[in-house]
């Protein structure tokens, strides 16, 4: 097995552990970033709804709480992080409703709020309106006619997390950092000067670790004595609609009885976050159930009645984890360990995909106290260029890129349009399984979900990574895509 030694040892490549990894590469620093999957951000980031720069839409954000600080520190910095990143980000803003002059309960707080903290912690953020009952069905004509009025929000955005993971990830790594995809922590312990981290790929010796294992930050931390915090894991149903019902909305709409339907920056709906949809559960367990799921549609169609079961393509839950029940899901747990000197966790709750960038410039300031010394790294690059998306070239450039290379012209995922070019490249970028395609260039994300290009891309995959098709995983060991050659696969000989 391998030995490796760094200075810092990051756990975990989520929308955190990547960000801080990013973060830490502006800096002379010797680091690895460590992840079990074979691919970045397949936790908690992967469930997300992309909503992002949710620090005026929430209520109950209060500058007490750690989590509502972060998520206002990120908002300016999320627009030039995805445009340095190649990474999709889309201003759309938000719609929160209300159904009578009794239901303005939250409306009117989110405008005093506003009012009285904009100055001092959102000095960035454009102005709250309030929409009345013509505007908001002008705007929304498929939302629900019980709803009056409105609270607009012009600041919300959307992004998508996936990307943006890999995207952090591959820059960390273009400026220094060591990226270890596949590389799982086994176990802890403390040596004399430096942690000694087992993991699958052999030993790595850190003097610091940052823990940023989302939905296993506490499992990690209790490895070395380190859980000097309690985390409830919230089970979340989210689902996503077909794209031919993608222009029901244009903005996000949200109700405090009905939760969030939200577009995406790929086209479809999300919705979700809904009261009834959410539970508290076990770790590990991603299981949907009919409960969870029939909950979250009838929230849904409370929210826009056109909404249907068959236009659901897939759905899923993810772990919301609660810092503390009383002070519901707006905080978190980002600190020095209070009883492990060196080790942070990194735990970034809910919204926690805009907060992650301060939290990682917070990693890097904690980091210092605990005596790294970080020097500016002369030669970093802030920029990452992505691969060609071709659905979104004109006329000219598709047939610029086809003249460059053929396989730009053959569609392989017909839902989303995608090229063999395009899965050339994102294999040429890291992706190792049928979901490191998927995630950066989208073939089975569409209405079949893989049904008619899954056999195709496995056959790219098999012949880039020179492998056999049996050998292709959806998404690492114990996933293995087809069992024997089907029709398809045979063809290919
Ligand atoms: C349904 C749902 C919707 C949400 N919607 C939004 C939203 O719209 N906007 C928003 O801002 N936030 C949203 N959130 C919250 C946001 O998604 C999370 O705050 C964020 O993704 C957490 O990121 P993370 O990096 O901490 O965790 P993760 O993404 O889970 O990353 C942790 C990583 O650690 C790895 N890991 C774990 N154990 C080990 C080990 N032993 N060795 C190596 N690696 C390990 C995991 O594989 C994982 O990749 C949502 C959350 C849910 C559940």
């Amino acid at each position: 097995m391998a030995a490796y030694e760094t200075e810092v040892l990051i756990i975990g490549g989520g929308i955190a552990g990547t960000t801080i990894a990013r973060e830490l590469s502006k800096y002379k620093t010797d680091a690895m970033l460590v992840e079990k999957e074979m691919d970045f951000g397949q936790g908690i980031t992967k469930s997300s709804s992309t909503i992002v720069n949710q620090g005026c839409n929430v209520v109950t954000f209060r500058p007490e709480y750690h989590n509502s600080r972060l998520v206002w520190a990120g908002m300016p910095l999320m627009e030039p992080l995805c445009k340095e990143l190649q990474v999709p980000y889309k201003k759309i803003g938000s719609l929160t409703l209300f159904k009578n002059r009794a239901g303005m309960r939250r409306p009117n707080k989110l405008l005093s709020r506003f009012d009285e903290w904009s100055k001092k912690y959102l000095p960035h953020a454009k102005p709250l309106q309030l929409i009345d009952n013509d505007t908001l069905h002008n705007w929304e004509p498929n939302i629900s006619k019980d709803f009056i009025g409105a609270v607009y929000d012009p600041n919300i955005a959307i992004t998508d997390p996936v990307r943006l993971t890999i995207a952090l990830a591959e820059n960390a790594g273009q400026n220094g950092i060591g990226i270890m995809p596949d590389t799982k922590v086994l176990g802890i312990a403390t040596g004399t000067e430096k942690f000694v981290v087992q993991t699958n790929k052999g030993t790595i010796k850190s003097r610091y670790i940052i823990n940023a294992a989302g939905e296993y930050v506490v499992k990690i931390a209790r490895e070395i004595n380190a859980d000097d915090f309690v985390l409830y894991p919230v089970k979340s149903y989210m689902a996503v609609l077909d794209k031919k019902v993608g222009n029901l909305l244009a903005h996000m709409v949200t109700s405090e009885e009905h939760g969030t339907v939200n577009p995406s920056v790929h086209g479809n709906l999300f919705f979700g976050i809904s009261p009834g949809s959410q539970r508290l559960g076990k770790i590990h367990d991603h299981a949907t159930d009919k409960i969870i799921a029939d909950a979250a549609l009838e929230h849904a169609r409370k929210l826009v009645p056109a909404i249907s079961k068959k236009d659901i393509i897939n759905s899923w839950v993810g772990f919301i984890m609660y810092r503390n029940f009383e002070m519901g899901w707006h905080e978190c747990s980002v600190g020095v360990s209070r009883w492990v000197p060196r080790f942070i966790n990194a735990s970034i709750g809910f919204p926690g995909i805009c907060a992650a960038p301060a939290a990682a410039q917070e990693v890097i300031d904690l980091l210092a106290q605990e005596g790294l010394q970080l020097a500016q790294n002369p030669d970093f690059n802030p920029n990452r260029k992505a691969a060609p998306i071709f659905h979104e070239l004109s006329d000219d450039e598709k047939r610029q890129l086809i003249a460059s290379d053929r396989r730009y012209g053959q569609i392989i995922c017909r839902c989303e349009t995608v090229t063999e070019g395009e899965i050339v490249e994102a294999i040429k970028n890291g992706a190792r399984s049928l979901d490191g395609v998927k995630f950066r260039c989208r073939p089975g994300m569409g209405r079949c979900q893989g049904g008619f290009c899954g056999p195709k891309v496995t056959r790219i995959l098999a012949r880039e990574l020179g492998i056999s098709p049996e050998e292709v995983t959806k998404k690492g060991d114990g996933s293995h895509y087809a069992l024997y050659k089907s029709k398809e696969l045979l063809e290919a000989e």
